[in-house]
């Protein structure tokens, strides 16, 4: 079932070698996937190009060849689907989907101005997540600097609270893999 992945990609297609944050052991145990059935959030940090969004692309094509449900939606998209809920109906039926999963992917967790009101529609949305479904975030920034985006720090703290009370927060490292692609190609010529 398709879940909105801006592009295929699999755990298959994962160097697990280019990456050296995360062991063949860890690799594996993410990709059983026990940590949805036991509603485990699961965050990946790190600078831009080292794979987090193939990662989490990765486990959710995993997870829905296994049958679980699952959305993918950027923090961007996110974030303007709960501003026009209440006046666009595809915007409901969307956030109905997402509500209803079993994993929950918000890609890019970044710094963009969202106002309070916004900030408070995120939290009601990962409040309902909460205990029901797993939800990964990619982001190049760490929990401890979420809280500039949020901007009001009771609703930062409530959102992570309730994200990291039953979590795993994988720091993925190394160098951009798009820019050592590159460098090989150069090389190559
Ligand atoms: P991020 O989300 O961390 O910015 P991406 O997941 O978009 O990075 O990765 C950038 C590009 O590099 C993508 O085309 C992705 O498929 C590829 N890539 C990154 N890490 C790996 C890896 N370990 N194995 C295979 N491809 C990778
Ligand atoms: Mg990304």
């Amino acid at each position: 079932k398709w879940a909105g992945f801006p592009v295929h990609q699999s755990l298959d297609e994962f160097d697990i070698s280019a990456q050296p944050a995360l062991s063949r052991q860890q690799f594996q145990q993410l990709r059983e996937l026990l940590w949805i059935e036991q509603v485990y959030n699961l965050i990946l940090l790190g600078p831009p190009g080292v794979g987090k969004t193939h990662l989490a692309i990765g486990l959710g094509v995993e997870a829905i060849q296994q049958g679980y449900k699952v959305s993918f939606v950027t923090m961007d998209h996110l974030i303007e689907l709960l501003r026009t809920q209440e006046v666009t109906r595809s915007a409901q039926i969307k956030l109905k989907r997402i509500t209803q999963s079993d994993l929950v992917i918000i890609d890019d967790l970044m710094f963009m101005a969202i106002n309070r009101h916004e900030a408070n529609l995120f939290f009601q949305l990962i409040n309902k997540l909460y205990g029901q479904s797993s939800v990964i975030i990619t982001s190049n920034k760490g929990p401890e600097d979420w809280g500039e985006l949020l901007g009001d720090p009771a609703i930062t703290t409530a959102i992570l609270d309730r994200l990291l009370h039953k979590s795993e927060v994988i720091h993925l490292t190394g160098d951009s893999y798009r820019l050592k692609n590159r460098k090989t190609i150069l090389l190559e010529m």
